[in-house]
């Protein structure tokens, strides 16, 4: 099974969820982080043996011998990533995504493919034995979404693990690309109007990809009901709340999953596990 864990916006907790459930499910668990941009659940985790491997897009390599400048690169180029000036051919690598369009395109062959590092994926073995995959993009880098598959494409195979993403904050194309394929999404949030704005952003964007969302309130106790209320006129389930706590605030500015210190929140997310499963049908 695999569950995503996104948000409209940043600093909700997501990172703490993902990692805490991670930590409190029996049997085999991978955790993905997907949030190449920033990833941080390697820093609540302990990894051991990480494994590193360089990410890639594929990228034209011009030979200006060869060109006659037919433009039909220019032409097929569905981001503008080539142009023909009074200087000859340029090139914006920053607004190429690797089609290879305009390699098939061009009558002399005058394009090759080549290739440019977008980051790296890391792959090793957390305390408590959770596998983790996490990717991290090079800084600069515009296109998260390579890096963010090279990550997803690492996911267990095998029905048995249970795999947990960590998606990046938002609603683009990296937190679409995170929550494609999942089972079940949750969504965590904050009771106050912020907190509301963006769930139904998410929610919105979370629906059309057709996959099963439940709600996760995050320093339940601050701001108001208006979360509650949206959430029971869109009928979408309240899984937990976690209430805002001095302690777990500490906790997690140390770098420590709460889980390992509090377990008795250890069943409340078996608890919600078993809520997912039963809504997802198994
Ligand atoms: S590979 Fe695709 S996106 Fe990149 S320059 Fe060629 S046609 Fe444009």
């Amino acid at each position: 099974m695999i569950i995503s864990i996104a948000s409209g916006k940043g600093g909700t907790g997501k990172t703490s969820l993902a990692v805490n459930l991670a930590l409190s499910l029996p049997g085999q668990i991978q955790l993905l982080d997907c949030d190449v941009d920033e990833p941080n659940v390697h820093t609540l985790l302990s990894m051991k043996n990480e494994q590193v491997k360089p990410v890639y897009t594929l990228v034209p390599e011009i030979d200006e011998q060869k060109c006659n400048q037919s433009k039909n690169c220019v032409n097929f180029c569905p981001n503008h990533a080539i142009f023909v000036g009074k200087k000859g051919i340029n090139f914006f690598p920053e607004l190429c995504y690797g089609c290879g369009g305009c390699i098939l395109s061009c009558p002399n062959q005058a394009i090759k493919e080549g290739k440019r590092q977008l980051g790296v994926t890391h792959r090793g073995v957390a305390n408590h034995g959770v596998e983790v995959v996490y990717g991290n993009l090079n800084i600069g880098e515009p296109l998260a979404v390579p890096v963010i598959k090279a990550v997803k494409e690492q996911a267990s195979p095998n029905n048995e693990v249970t795999v947990i993403i960590d998606c990046p904050p938002g609603v683009s194309c990296p937190m679409v690309e995170s929550v494609h394929g999942s089972d079940y999404c949750v969504l965590v949030t904050e009771p106050t109007p912020f907190g509301l704005h963006d769930l139904q952003l998410a929610v919105d964007t979370i629906r059309q990809l057709k996959i099963p969302i439940g709600v996760v309130v995050n320093r339940s106790g601050i701001g108001d009901r208006q979360v509650y209320s949206y959430c029971k006129s869109e009928q979408i389930p309240i899984l937990l709340e976690i209430p805002h706590s001095r302690k777990i605030a500490e906790l997690f500015a140390e770098g420590i999953p709460f889980v390992t210190k509090m377990p008795e929140w250890k069943s409340q997310f078996e608890t919600l596990f078993q809520m997912i499963q039963e809504r997802y049908g198994r």
